[in-house]
Protein backbone atom coordinates (compact mmCIF):
# COMPACT_ATOMS: atom_id res chain seq x y z
CA UNK A 1 0.00 0.00 0.00
CA UNK A 2 1.52 3.71 -0.88
CA UNK A 3 2.24 5.96 2.41
CA UNK A 4 0.16 8.86 1.99
CA UNK A 5 3.40 10.98 2.26
CA UNK A 6 5.25 9.26 -0.62
CA UNK A 7 4.85 9.78 -4.35
CA UNK A 8 4.21 6.82 -6.83
CA UNK A 9 6.68 5.85 -8.68
CA UNK A 10 4.28 6.40 -12.14
CA UNK A 11 3.96 10.25 -10.97
CA UNK A 12 7.51 10.47 -10.24
CA UNK A 13 8.64 9.76 -13.21
CA UNK A 14 6.27 11.18 -15.07
CA UNK A 15 8.14 14.90 -12.61
CA UNK A 16 11.26 13.58 -13.33
CA UNK A 17 11.29 13.77 -17.29
CA UNK A 18 13.34 16.22 -18.73
CA UNK A 19 12.33 19.53 -19.39
CA UNK A 20 9.68 19.30 -16.91
CA UNK A 21 7.71 22.27 -15.49
CA UNK A 22 5.57 21.93 -12.46
CA UNK A 23 2.66 23.93 -12.96
CA UNK A 24 0.40 25.28 -10.22
CA UNK A 25 -3.24 25.44 -10.58
CA UNK A 26 -6.64 25.07 -8.97
CA UNK A 27 -6.95 21.63 -9.36
CA UNK A 28 -10.78 21.58 -9.33
CA UNK A 29 -11.31 18.57 -6.75
CA UNK A 30 -12.46 19.91 -3.49
CA UNK A 31 -13.30 23.59 -4.79
CA UNK A 32 -16.47 25.09 -6.37
CA UNK A 33 -14.91 25.18 -9.30
CA UNK A 34 -15.13 20.93 -9.68
CA UNK A 35 -19.19 21.77 -9.76
CA UNK A 36 -19.67 24.38 -11.38
CA UNK A 37 -16.97 24.49 -13.70
CA UNK A 38 -16.50 27.97 -14.84
CA UNK A 39 -14.35 30.25 -12.69
CA UNK A 40 -12.10 29.45 -9.47
CA UNK A 41 -13.78 31.08 -6.39
CA UNK A 42 -10.83 30.95 -3.90
CA UNK A 43 -9.86 33.85 -1.75
CA UNK A 44 -6.52 34.96 -2.42
CA UNK A 45 -3.87 33.47 0.04
CA UNK A 46 -5.96 30.18 -0.66
CA UNK A 47 -4.44 30.17 -3.93
CA UNK A 48 -1.40 32.07 -2.34
CA UNK A 49 -0.43 29.03 0.00
CA UNK A 50 -1.30 26.27 -2.84
CA UNK A 51 1.28 27.78 -5.02
CA UNK A 52 4.00 28.15 -2.20
CA UNK A 53 3.57 24.46 -1.39
CA UNK A 54 3.44 23.61 -5.34
CA UNK A 55 6.95 25.53 -5.55
CA UNK A 56 7.94 23.33 -2.36
CA UNK A 57 7.13 20.67 -3.59
CA UNK A 58 8.52 20.84 -6.93
CA UNK A 59 11.75 22.24 -5.28
CA UNK A 60 12.04 19.18 -3.28
CA UNK A 61 12.09 16.91 -6.48
CA UNK A 62 14.42 19.87 -7.68
CA UNK A 63 12.10 20.41 -10.96
CA UNK A 64 11.34 23.94 -12.64
CA UNK A 65 8.07 25.38 -11.09
CA UNK A 66 5.45 27.44 -12.88
CA UNK A 67 2.49 29.41 -11.17
CA UNK A 68 -0.33 29.45 -13.56
CA UNK A 69 -3.90 30.88 -12.08
CA UNK A 70 -4.85 31.88 -15.39
CA UNK A 71 -6.34 28.38 -17.07
CA UNK A 72 -9.27 29.90 -16.39
CA UNK A 73 -11.13 32.98 -14.49
CA UNK A 74 -10.03 33.24 -11.02
CA UNK A 75 -11.67 35.79 -8.71
CA UNK A 76 -8.55 37.99 -9.35
CA UNK A 77 -8.15 37.95 -12.75
CA UNK A 78 -8.13 41.31 -14.38
CA UNK A 79 -8.43 40.80 -18.10
CA UNK A 80 -9.21 44.04 -18.88
CA UNK A 81 -6.47 45.58 -17.21
CA UNK A 82 -4.09 42.92 -18.15
CA UNK A 83 -4.70 42.62 -22.29
CA UNK A 84 -6.13 39.88 -21.90
CA UNK A 85 -3.97 37.81 -19.17
CA UNK A 86 -5.54 35.90 -16.63
CA UNK A 87 -3.06 34.58 -14.33
CA UNK A 88 -3.40 37.35 -11.82
CA UNK A 89 -0.26 35.72 -10.17
CA UNK A 90 1.91 37.71 -12.97
CA UNK A 91 0.33 41.09 -12.05
CA UNK A 92 1.83 40.65 -8.62
CA UNK A 93 5.42 38.25 -8.77
CA UNK A 94 7.70 37.64 -11.77
CA UNK A 95 8.74 34.34 -12.56
CA UNK A 96 12.08 32.81 -13.48
CA UNK A 97 10.10 30.52 -15.40
CA UNK A 98 8.45 29.96 -19.11
CA UNK A 99 6.17 28.30 -18.63
CA UNK A 100 6.09 27.71 -22.80
CA UNK A 101 9.71 26.37 -22.85
CA UNK A 102 8.90 23.03 -21.18
CA UNK A 103 6.90 20.23 -20.95
CA UNK A 104 3.87 21.19 -18.84
CA UNK A 105 2.58 18.72 -15.86
CA UNK A 106 -0.25 20.10 -13.89
CA UNK A 107 -0.41 19.92 -10.22
CA UNK A 108 -2.83 17.20 -8.52
CA UNK A 109 -5.02 17.91 -5.60
CA UNK A 110 -3.04 16.21 -2.88
CA UNK A 111 0.25 17.26 -4.00
CA UNK A 112 -0.22 20.55 -2.56
CA UNK A 113 -3.54 21.64 -0.80
CA UNK A 114 -3.12 24.33 1.43
CA UNK A 115 -3.34 22.62 4.74
CA UNK A 116 -2.37 24.93 7.41
CA UNK A 117 -0.19 22.94 9.94
CA UNK A 118 1.00 25.30 13.10
CA UNK A 119 4.66 24.17 13.48
CA UNK A 120 7.54 26.31 13.61
CA UNK A 121 9.56 24.12 11.89
CA UNK A 122 6.98 24.06 8.96
CA UNK A 123 7.04 27.47 8.46
CA UNK A 124 10.87 27.68 8.34
CA UNK A 125 11.30 25.18 5.81
CA UNK A 126 8.74 26.34 3.56
CA UNK A 127 10.13 30.00 4.23
CA UNK A 128 13.34 28.69 3.04
CA UNK A 129 12.47 26.55 -0.23
CA UNK A 130 9.44 28.63 -1.77
CA UNK A 131 9.15 31.75 -0.02
CA UNK A 132 12.39 33.95 0.63
CA UNK A 133 13.18 34.18 -3.21
CA UNK A 134 9.48 35.11 -4.04
CA UNK A 135 10.26 38.53 -6.46
CA UNK A 136 6.75 41.21 -6.23
CA UNK A 137 7.29 43.20 -9.65
CA UNK A 138 8.40 46.59 -8.24
CA UNK A 139 5.21 48.86 -8.60
CA UNK A 140 3.62 46.12 -6.28
CA UNK A 141 6.88 46.28 -3.80
CA UNK A 142 6.60 49.90 -3.61
CA UNK A 143 2.63 50.08 -2.71
CA UNK A 144 4.00 46.74 -0.08
CA UNK A 145 6.33 48.96 1.45
CA UNK A 146 4.56 52.21 2.02
CA UNK A 147 2.23 50.02 4.29
CA UNK A 148 5.01 48.44 5.59
CA UNK A 149 6.41 51.54 6.35
CA UNK A 150 4.24 52.79 8.56
CA UNK A 151 4.06 49.61 10.40
CA UNK A 152 7.95 49.37 11.04
CA UNK A 153 8.24 52.86 11.92
CA UNK A 154 6.57 52.28 15.67
CA UNK A 155 6.29 49.28 17.50
CA UNK A 156 3.28 48.13 16.23
CA UNK A 157 0.75 45.20 16.83
CA UNK A 158 -0.43 43.62 14.03
CA UNK A 159 -4.13 42.33 14.06
CA UNK A 160 -5.91 40.38 12.03
CA UNK A 161 -9.73 40.20 11.81
CA UNK A 162 -11.88 38.01 9.23
CA UNK A 163 -15.13 38.82 9.49
CA UNK A 164 -18.24 38.90 6.76
CA UNK A 165 -18.62 35.00 5.20
CA UNK A 166 -15.57 33.49 7.49
CA UNK A 167 -17.89 32.09 9.96
CA UNK A 168 -19.05 29.70 7.11
CA UNK A 169 -15.40 28.00 7.46
CA UNK A 170 -14.53 28.25 11.14
CA UNK A 171 -16.17 29.96 14.79
CA UNK A 172 -15.16 33.33 14.39
CA UNK A 173 -14.01 34.58 17.40
CA UNK A 174 -16.07 37.49 18.95
CA UNK A 175 -14.65 40.98 18.46
CA UNK A 176 -15.01 41.29 22.38
CA UNK A 177 -11.80 39.40 22.68
CA UNK A 178 -9.89 41.52 20.49
CA UNK A 179 -10.54 44.55 22.26
CA UNK A 180 -9.32 42.70 25.89
CA UNK A 181 -6.13 42.11 23.98
CA UNK A 182 -5.60 45.40 22.97
CA UNK A 183 -6.52 46.44 26.17
CA UNK A 184 -3.76 44.72 27.91
CA UNK A 185 -1.31 45.69 24.90
CA UNK A 186 -2.11 49.54 24.90
CA UNK A 187 0.89 50.28 27.11
CA UNK A 188 3.32 47.52 25.24
CA UNK A 189 2.68 49.05 21.58
CA UNK A 190 2.44 52.41 19.95
CA UNK A 191 -0.21 51.44 17.22
CA UNK A 192 -2.24 48.55 16.49
CA UNK A 193 -2.04 47.50 12.75
CA UNK A 194 -5.77 46.45 11.74
CA UNK A 195 -5.85 44.02 9.07
CA UNK A 196 -9.92 43.47 8.50
CA UNK A 197 -12.37 42.85 5.28
CA UNK A 198 -14.88 43.64 8.00
CA UNK A 199 -15.31 47.82 7.79
CA UNK A 200 -17.67 47.61 10.98
CA UNK A 201 -15.19 46.38 13.30
CA UNK A 202 -12.22 48.58 11.73
CA UNK A 203 -14.91 51.45 12.98
CA UNK A 204 -15.62 50.08 16.09
CA UNK A 205 -11.77 49.85 17.13
CA UNK A 206 -11.12 53.29 15.92
CA UNK A 207 -13.62 54.63 17.80
CA UNK A 208 -12.06 52.78 21.32
CA UNK A 209 -8.61 53.74 20.63
CA UNK A 210 -8.48 56.19 18.22
CA UNK A 211 -7.44 56.91 15.57
CA UNK A 212 -4.00 58.16 16.38
CA UNK A 213 -3.44 54.86 17.46
CA UNK A 214 -4.09 52.60 14.62
CA UNK A 215 -3.00 51.67 11.11
CA UNK A 216 -4.95 50.69 8.30
CA UNK A 217 -5.11 50.77 5.22
CA UNK A 218 -7.73 52.76 2.45
CA UNK A 219 -9.08 49.33 0.77
CA UNK A 220 -12.59 48.09 -0.21
CA UNK A 221 -14.37 46.42 2.89
CA UNK A 222 -17.19 44.04 3.50
CA UNK A 223 -20.85 46.32 4.95
CA UNK A 224 -22.08 42.56 5.89
CA UNK A 225 -21.17 38.38 6.05
CA UNK A 226 -20.76 38.50 2.12
CA UNK A 227 -16.69 38.07 1.21
CA UNK A 228 -15.52 41.05 -0.89
CA UNK A 229 -13.72 39.01 -3.14
CA UNK A 230 -16.85 37.13 -4.02
CA UNK A 231 -18.53 39.96 -4.13
CA UNK A 232 -18.72 41.00 -8.21
CA UNK A 233 -19.60 44.34 -7.83
CA UNK A 234 -16.49 45.14 -7.31
CA UNK A 235 -14.83 45.26 -10.73
CA UNK A 236 -11.32 46.44 -9.38
CA UNK A 237 -10.44 42.70 -9.23
CA UNK A 238 -6.51 43.99 -9.47
CA UNK A 239 -7.07 45.94 -6.49
CA UNK A 240 -8.79 43.59 -4.14
CA UNK A 241 -5.62 41.52 -4.50
CA UNK A 242 -3.04 44.34 -3.99
CA UNK A 243 -4.83 45.15 -0.55
CA UNK A 244 -5.14 41.80 0.87
CA UNK A 245 -1.61 41.17 0.18
CA UNK A 246 -0.23 44.54 1.67
CA UNK A 247 -2.36 43.53 4.23
CA UNK A 248 -0.44 40.31 4.70
CA UNK A 249 3.28 41.52 3.89
CA UNK A 250 2.60 44.47 6.28
CA UNK A 251 1.37 42.35 9.23
CA UNK A 252 4.23 40.16 8.80
CA UNK A 253 6.85 43.13 9.56
CA UNK A 254 5.36 44.24 12.81
CA UNK A 255 6.54 42.89 15.95
CA UNK A 256 3.73 40.49 16.58
CA UNK A 257 0.76 39.79 15.57
CA UNK A 258 -2.78 38.20 17.10
CA UNK A 259 -3.86 36.07 14.44
CA UNK A 260 -6.88 34.02 13.93
CA UNK A 261 -7.76 30.61 12.14
CA UNK A 262 -7.58 31.99 8.15
CA UNK A 263 -5.57 31.99 5.44
CA UNK A 264 -3.89 35.46 5.63
CA UNK A 265 -3.06 35.07 9.17
CA UNK A 266 -1.34 31.39 8.06
CA UNK A 267 0.61 33.60 5.02
CA UNK A 268 2.24 35.86 7.47
CA UNK A 269 3.80 33.03 9.51
CA UNK A 270 5.21 32.17 6.14
CA UNK A 271 6.35 34.89 4.95
CA UNK A 272 7.70 35.71 8.53
CA UNK A 273 8.57 32.30 10.52
CA UNK A 274 9.66 34.04 13.11
CA UNK A 275 6.69 36.03 13.82
CA UNK A 276 6.04 36.31 17.23
CA UNK A 277 2.24 35.96 17.70
CA UNK A 278 -1.09 34.90 19.67
CA UNK A 279 -3.53 32.71 17.62
CA UNK A 280 -7.40 33.23 19.06
CA UNK A 281 -9.48 30.61 18.42
CA UNK A 282 -12.48 28.78 19.84
CA UNK A 283 -11.75 25.22 21.65
CA UNK A 284 -13.18 23.27 18.48
CA UNK A 285 -10.47 24.88 15.76
CA UNK A 286 -7.86 24.35 18.45
CA UNK A 287 -9.02 20.84 18.51
CA UNK A 288 -9.15 20.58 15.06
CA UNK A 289 -5.70 22.67 14.64
CA UNK A 290 -4.05 19.82 17.16
CA UNK A 291 -5.17 16.67 15.15
CA UNK A 292 -4.43 18.42 11.80
CA UNK A 293 -0.81 18.99 13.20
CA UNK A 294 -0.88 15.18 14.59
CA UNK A 295 -1.94 13.56 11.33
CA UNK A 296 1.15 15.82 9.56
CA UNK A 297 3.91 13.80 11.97
CA UNK A 298 2.34 10.53 11.42
CA UNK A 299 2.20 11.46 7.66
CA UNK A 300 6.32 12.65 7.92
CA UNK A 301 7.42 9.24 9.50
CA UNK A 302 5.26 7.46 7.04
CA UNK A 303 3.10 6.07 9.20
CA UNK A 304 -0.63 6.85 8.46
CA UNK A 305 -1.48 4.69 4.75
CA UNK A 306 -3.57 5.82 2.15
ZN1 LIG B 1 -11.05 26.20 -7.97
Amino acid sequence: MEKRNKLSNARRSVLKQPGVIYTVRCPGTHCDCSHFGVDCRRGFFSLWIQAIYGRFFANKLDISSYIDFGDKPYLYSDPVKYDGDLNFWNYYYSQQVDQHQGRIVPNNYIENYPLRIWKRSHFKKVHRSAVKDLVLKDQIRAYVRLLSERCRRYHTLGVHIRGSDHSVEVETVPLERYFRILDKNLKKYEKFFISTDDSKALTLLIKEFGEDRIISQEAVRSENDQAIHTNMQHPDRYRLGLQVLADCYALSVCQAAVLVHSNVSYAVLLLNPKMRYTLLESSRSRRSRLRTGALYTLDRWGIRKM
